[in-house]
């Protein structure tokens, strides 16, 4: 879905480089992890190095987009004022079915009705021609 008037301040990368591949796979609708060559590592964040071995040889590798909700809380009071217009929402930490874990909000559920170990599924939102964010909703 194209949102037409998105007017939040988008916190976009100061350095793209090394997250490049997760927004560029993001537009095309479909969810990317940094692994490492080395040790085959998935890793999150999207980073240079890898966490675990500290190899620079890094590829990407497209994951399901499905997991469960580790952790999560609701938002009441946003740190900006044009986030404040849909407060409350649900800032999640997901673990994904391949074992990364990402930090993402869980849509489409009243906040109240979330719950830690729920499953979900990667959804994405255009929210300018060049920026699609990805969250989650509940699976199906
Ligand atoms: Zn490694």
């Amino acid at each position: 879905m194209m949102a037409t008037e998105y007017k939040k301040p988008l916190p976009v990368p100061e350095n793209p480089e090394p997250s490049r591949p997760f927004w560029e796979a993001a537009k095309r609708h479909e969810l990317v992890m940094p692994r490492c060559k080395r040790c085959n590592d998935l890793f999150w964040y999207p980073r240079e190095q890898c966490p675990n071995c500290f190899s620079q040889e890094i590829d990407w590798v497209t994951v399901s987009g499905k997991g469960k909700v580790y952790a999560f809380t609701i938002v009441y009071q946003a740190a900006h004022p044009e986030y404040q217009k849909e407060a409350p929402y649900v800032f999640a930490a997901i673990d994904l079915l391949e074992g990364t874990r990402i930090i993402s909000n869980v849509i489409g559920i009243p906040p109240d009705q979330v719950k830690v170990d729920m499953s979900v599924e990667a959804v994405f939102e255009d929210v300018t021609p060049e920026w699609t964010l990805v969250k989650f909703k509940p699976a199906k």
